[in-house]
């Protein structure tokens, strides 16, 4: 399967002058919710995913996702798997288990995400995870920004990735675009501005 082809073909994958997050400026924009619009599409990608997590023989209880971004993503990986699939939700500073979900001790759990940019929102469900008895056994994602190393991948973690070592990272590819300031950046002296597509978008 070609990842990058699937992205385009979905519109998940944008070309253009964005404005990220971090305040840099990119030609390239992953709308990573777009790739999930039809299940049955979405389902080719986790099965992917989930023959990855196998064929390295991690043993998985639990997919937990963190909300909004990767709860289709982990949903639909945990039915790969044949797993349970849970979510955390936002709270100050970090996330937590809601709506009756539970985790025992020492349960074997995958967070999952769309995408993984630093990892910050995965880390904050790992930690909400740990903080309950479960283990995580590894991190899952559609798509790798390429901050972060993937297992089969090829770029080595940059120092803004902020998952834990030890733990293995799985994605089906790493989308890794050139970013400017916006001083540098060529397409603003060219006289274009920058658009904002985020969640919001
Ligand atoms: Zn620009």
């Amino acid at each position: 399967m070609n990842i990058e082809q699937v992205y385009k073909d979905a519109n998940a994958l944008l070309d253009g002058h964005f404005l990220l997050a971090s305040g840099n400026h990119s030609r390239r924009y992953l709308q990573s919710a777009k790739v999930l619009e039809y299940p049955k599409k979405a389902s080719l990608l986790t099965d992917a995913l989930a023959t990855m997590i196998r064929t390295h023989g991690i043993e998985v209880d639990t997919v937990c996702a963190p909300a909004l971004g990767g709860v289709l993503a982990g949903y639909e990986l945990a039915r790969s798997l044949d797993v349970r699939s849970i979510f955390v939700e936002k709270k100050e500073g970090g996330m937590e288990l809601r709506r009756g979900f539970e985790i025992t001790k020492g349960e074997k759990v995958i967070i999952c995400e769309d995408i993984i940019t630093t990892g910050g929102s995965a880390l904050k469900a790992a930690q909400a995870i740990e903080a309950l008895g479960g283990e995580v056994v590894a991190f899952a994602s559609l798509a790798n920004r390429g901050f972060c190393k993937r297992v089969e991948g090829n770029s080595n973690a940059k120092p803004a990735c902020k998952l834990p070592e030890g733990i293995p990272l799985f994605a089906l590819d790493d989308f890794t675009f050139e970013m400017y300031t916006p001083e540098e950046c060529p397409m603003c002296q060219e006289g274009s501005t920058a658009i904002k597509p985020g969640s919001k978008g």
